[in-house]
């Protein structure tokens, strides 16, 4: 699960970490009032959409007075906002976050992420801020900094202060930062980040370290730990199938093709997209109805499906194991009878009880094509969408 940048920097906050002072708000009034709480000088007039690059796509507006400030606030409140994450759509920005302007010496990056290979959580610390990190991943790797933090030893306080230095920071800074980065690394662990992104950290004029820019992802595994986070859940900012694919228990997620999928098992759901690809077709989503859904979940998954537009085609393919194919069977025949199957259907099923679960699809009047390998569904789907 994404959060917005302001809650992010409240996570922030709570382990210790600097940012500057700011206000959520849902108007242009609210943004006045905000920058005039604030007080100073000069306000950042900020986007509040789970992407990032709103800077270049003209999202983030530094403001020098309260016209400006509601100059912006009323452009930026509304537009739809394209950035190098959003797609060429955008997305429309219904909340804005009114900060304090900082004084910038020098912008750093430091991100947070689980690094599988070792098992541990990872620090990567540059000094190439406020630009895209995947580039100078890319171009300048050198430039990327990492600590693997021990778990049972929690980050190691020479070794922060190290890397402060080697990114650039200023010898006064030196301390700060890693005090910084301590509190970075604990708002990760106790927050079940996967994902924690500061772009920029900044060191300002009179040498102070703080967090610009915040992005967190959480594990929604452990969602059920975190009711603080759940409540900065933004559902306007989530995928509606999605979000009606988890009502139901069913592990979905949307993608850019035109072949539905319903499949039982999250590694047989991963083999069903790559046989689709190599048959020349495209998956329009990941579906993983689990190892014992019901009737009433395949046919909310149906329906997901089919109320998806970009649909025009669906695989089933389920292996027969808890789940039995006779039962699997009668949930599709009930559920194309619920809904309206306006698209081919190819089902494979195979496992405990095939032979009874074809007969039954064979013998219903529900419009469809059986197979029986995988390569066969696969053919067969993208076949009936080309058709
Ligand atoms: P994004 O990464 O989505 O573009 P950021 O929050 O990183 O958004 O803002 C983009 C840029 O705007 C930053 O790199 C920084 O230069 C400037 N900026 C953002 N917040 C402030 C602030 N409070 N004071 C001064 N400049 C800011
Ligand atoms: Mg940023």
């Amino acid at each position: 699960m994404n959060v917005h940048e302001y809650q992010g920097k409240e996570i922030l906050r709570k382990y210790g970490v600097t940012t500057p002072r700011g206000i959520a708000c849902f108007s242009v009034d609210e943004a006045v009032a905000a920058a005039e709480k604030l007080g100073g000088k000069v306000w950042v007039v900020k986007a509040q959409i789970h992407a990032g690059g709103r800077g270049l796509g003209g999202g983030v507006k530094v403001a020098t007075s309260m016209e400006q400030v509601r100059e912006y606030a009323d452009a930026i409140l509304g537009m739809q906002l394209v950035t190098h994450q959003t797609g060429p759509e955008g997305k429309e920005v219904k909340r804005l976050y009114i900060e304090e302007g900082a004084d910038i010496a020098d912008e750093l990056y430091v991100g947070a992420l689980v690094d599988r290979e070792t098992q541990k959580v990872v620090l990567m610390c540059s000094s190439e801020g406020g630009m895209s990190i995947e580039e100078v991943a890319e171009e300048t790797p050198e430039k990327i900094i990492k600590i693997y933090v021990d778990p049972t030893e929690g980050l190691n306080r020479a070794e922060a202060e190290d890397v402060c230095a080697k990114i650039g920071m200023p010898a006064e800074a030196i301390s700060e930062g890693a005090d910084f980065l301590a509190g970075l690394y604990e708002a990760f662990v106790k927050s079940d980040a996967s994902l924690a992104e500061i772009n920029p950290l900044v060191i300002t004029g009179d040498k102070r370290v703080i967090a610009l820019d915040a992005k967190f992802n959480i594990d929604s595994n452990a969602l059920y730990r975190q009711p603080e986070i759940v409540a900065y859940r933004d559902l306007d900012e989530e995928d509606a199938n999605e979000i009606e694919a988890s009502k139901w228990d069913l592990s979905y997620i949307s993608l850019d093709g035109n072949i539905g999928c319903l499949v039982n098992g999250a590694g047989l759901a991963m083999a069903t997209m790559d046989i689709i690809k190599l048959y020349g077709g495209d998956p329009a989503n990941f579906l993983d109805v689990g190892g014992g859904a019901n009737a009433e979940q395949v046919t909310e998954a149906f329906k997901i499906m089919l109320g998806n537009e970009n649909v025009e085609g669906i695989l089933v393919n389920i292996f027969g194991g808890i789940m039995q194919c006779d039962v699997i069977a009668e949930g599709i025949v009930a559920a194309a009878k619920q809904v309206d199957m306006k698209v081919p259907l190819v089902v494979r099923l195979e496992g405990t009880n095939v032979e009874k679960g074809r007969q039954i699809l064979d013998e219903s009047d529900v419009k469809l094509q059986t197979a029986t390998t995988m390569a066969d569904a696969a053919e067969k789907i993208v076949a009936a969408v080309k058709a």
